[in-house]
């Protein structure tokens, strides 16, 4: 049996290869371990590993998974999409949210974010793949999007996330992060760090088009059971 440890150690290589693959900095890409359906236990294992960032989907579960673990030193990303009537717990109890799509959400969250914590880290996720069914600002509305959420005092804006549609073919998977990125630059905003794509599926070819953060569920803790 492949225990945590051996997974994140596996995922880590094979990160560290794609990035020297493609020329870029060792290390310039961050692993964010998705542990949502996971038990707080494989969360544990994968922090004694050394793993300090860790995505969840859904609040509930995402809120018992960090009081089990309330000793820990974990930074919580939340990457699900968000109901505005759950803004309130998501600005109270997550470091970072990938997943902001309007104006409505980002207001609310600033409005929410505690006094006591630093503004909260967030990205603004952008539909690449231009699915109807998808959640994701479109890339042409993602300048006017990014110039109201910048001014929000209590949200640091960082950048944008992505879920294109899975594709097998490498060529097809670099395509829509390359519009991506090249939309982002564009921009040429410099607090704008973060590139929030790849998954357990094309992490090579997130990495080779400019990626600074992949979300690994499965390849680090296995299979997801199909319950939800
Ligand atoms: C589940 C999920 C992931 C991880 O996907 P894997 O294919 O299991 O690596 C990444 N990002 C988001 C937004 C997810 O919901």
């Amino acid at each position: 049996m492949t225990t945590i440890a051996e997974r994140f150690a596996a995922v880590t290589a094979e990160l560290r290869a794609a990035e020297i693959a493609v020329g870029r900095a060792t290390g310039c890409v961050r692993l964010l371990a998705v542990s949502k359906t996971k038990p707080a236990a494989d969360v544990a294992a994968a922090y004694r590993w050394g793993q300090r960032h860790f995505g969840e989907n859904y609040l509930q579960e995402a809120l018992i998974k960090q009081q089990a673990l309330s000793a820990f030193a974990i930074s919580w990303h939340f990457i699900g999409p968000i109901q505005s009537n759950k803004t309130k717990p998501i600005a109270q109890h997550f470091a970072w949210v990938h997943s902001v799509d309007r104006l409505k959400i980002a207001e609310r969250l600033s409005e929410q974010r505690p006094d006591y914590l630093p503004p909260l880290n967030v990205c603004l996720q952008v539909n690449i793949s231009g699915e109807a069914s998808k959640s994701g600002v479109a890339l042409a509305e993602l300048p006017a999007l990014v110039e109201q959420v910048a001014k929000l005092p209590r949200l640091r804006l960082r950048g944008v996330m992505a879920i294109p549609e899975p594709q097998s073919d490498y060529a097809a998977q670099c395509q829509p992060y390359r519009s991506l990125c090249s939309a982002v630059q564009a921009l040429n905003l410099p607090g704008l760090d973060t590139l929030s794509y790849g998954m357990s599926g094309d992490l090579r070819a997130a990495v080779a088009e400019g990626s600074t953060l992949v979300r690994i569920g499965t390849a680090l803790f296995g299979e997801r059971s199909s319950l939800r």
